[in-house]
């Protein structure tokens, strides 16, 4: 079997849905599960909706009302799929209306909010893909066996989903039937929903994969796949073919915004490849990620991303060299005070680090002067390439040698843990010119050959 998940942009309204009925009936053979978002920006739209309950006690669902109700009308389902979703416009009226008395969203409040917008969209795609000939059934993630810890807003499932989820699809993919399930949702154990944080339906579909054995995981966006760099900052991006699950999971992690960072584990651990694919373009080959490459890759570069509003820290031990636990100190602040670090380097007596900007960072300078001199800058952007890690020098030498080239002045350097990840930090208005030129040097004629190499 297969799993095939389509993200809010893909399901946008009923053009969108009936491309995607089109797309799921290509592959009836290959026994897929289909994992939906909810339609378009309905999420946010159901946290606007509790904002002005809880701010201004007005109660309105206008706009998710009508989106999904057009797009039963567009699809000319008839009034037997909107009866189908009627209760749950009802529900999510009644639930606003008792957020708008109490005056209260806790987390618990919040996932059970969210939570309309997949099971309206699996509702309306199920009927769908019906009257489209499929026999297709909406499932919500509890009725899959998706059962979760009460960590609202950031669940995990419990191990026995790894039991459950084949117990309960297996069979219906027996009998021919088109399971359609909700991405993002979950229940815990006192039956309350959960949602396993924004973004999170594309884990939902991998949890499914590794759970089923599945041959693959597509993920199916509004782009062609992974690209070498942000399409907004370099023109001529192109998509990645393939890439193992390390280094998309780098790529994820600092900016490359296609699937979420942690999206991959489950497959990883299980090795089942994750396809992802553009709904709006089928045709193009879209990004394979996978253990290992088959062949060393002739591009010594795989993709480049930078990450805006980084926060770098200069710490200076005010102790003598050789201070033993100067690291475990710094560290421990950081861990005391919640705040995660992203990119590190280190010396016998200082460490270089960065951080989010988004963080109040007072308290902890205050923690840190305690036992160094600490010097904070803003504005700072992440840079990272990822790339072969047997061809490192190579690849710093020609982006040391372009960063040269532009005056820019490079902050700090770090070649991450996993190797395929060599981050650098330059001014956040210097960034996008950076990566515009990384990028002719490594993807543009002749990124393959070592720059300056003598023929
Ligand atoms: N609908 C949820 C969100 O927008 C989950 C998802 O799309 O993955 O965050
Ligand atoms: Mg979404």
């Amino acid at each position: 079997m297969i799993v095939m998940k389509f993200g809010g942009s893909s399901v946008a309204d009923a053009g969108c849905i009936r491309h995607v009925g089109e797309i799921v009936a290509l592959q009836l053979s290959r026994k897929p599960v289909v994992v939906l978002s909810a339609m378009g920006d309905t999420t946010d739209h159901l946290l606007e909706a509790a904002g002005s309950a809880l701010a201004e006690k007005s109660v309105s669902i206008e706009k998710i009302e009508a989106l999904h109700l057009k797009t039963i009308a567009d699809l000319n389902l008839g009034e037997e799929t909107a009866a189908e979703i009627r209760p749950l416009l009802g529900e999510l009226k009644s639930l606003l209306a008792g957020v708008s008395l109490i005056r209260e969203l806790t987390g618990r409040t919040k996932d059970y909010l969210v939570s309309f917008g997949e099971r309206l969209s699996v509702r309306i795609a199920a009927a769908y893909f019906r009257r489209a000939g499929m026999n297709a059934r909406a499932m919500d993630a509890w009725d899959i066996g998706f059962v979760s810890d009460s960590n609202y807003t950031a669940a995990e499932l419990g191990k026995e989903s790894w039991d459950l989820v084949p117990r309960q699809l297996g069979p219906l993919l027996e009998q021919g039937v088109l399971p359609v399930v909700t991405g993002f949702i979950a229940k815990d154990a006192q039956g309350s929903i959960t949602t396993l944080g924004r973004g999170g339906s594309d884990r939902s579909a991998t949890i499914i994969a590794a759970a089923m054995g599945a041959e693959e995981a597509q993920v199916w966006k509004d782009v062609d796949g992974i690209l070498t760099a942000d399409p907004r900052l370099v023109a001529d991006a192109r998509p990645v073919e393939l890439v193992t699950y390390e280094e998309a999971a780098e790529l994820a992690y600092f900016g490359a915004q296609v699937l979420h960072p942690r999206a991959m584990q489950p497959c990883l651990k299980t090795n089942i490849p994750v396809l992802v694919k553009n709904s709006y373009n089928p045709g193009a080959p879209g990004t394979r990620i996978v253990a290992s490459l088959p062949e060393k890759p002739v591009l010594p570069v795989r993709a480049l991303t930078s990450r805006g509003n980084i926060t770098l820290i200069d710490i200076a031990s005010t102790r003598m060299v050789g201070q033993a636990g100067f690291l475990g100190g710094v560290f421990s602040v950081f861990a005391r005070h919640g705040v995660s670090v992203d990119v590190v380097a280190t010396s016998e007596v200082s460490i270089s680090l960065t951080l989010d900007t988004a963080n109040d960072l007072g308290a902890l300078k205050e923690d840190l002067a305690r036992i160094a001199r600490v010097e904070i800058k803003t504005g700072k952007a992440i840079v990272t390439i990822i790339g072969d890690v047997s061809r490192s020098s190579e690849i710093l030498r020609r982006a040391f040698g372009t960063c040269a080239d532009l005056g820019v002045q490079v902050q700090m350097v770090s070649q991450g843990a996993s190797k395929v990840n060599i981050s650098f930090i330059v001014d956040d208005t210097q960034a996008a010119r950076v990566v515009r030129e990384l990028h002719k040097n490594f993807f543009g004629k002749g990124g393959e050959k070592m720059q300056g190499e003598r023929s």
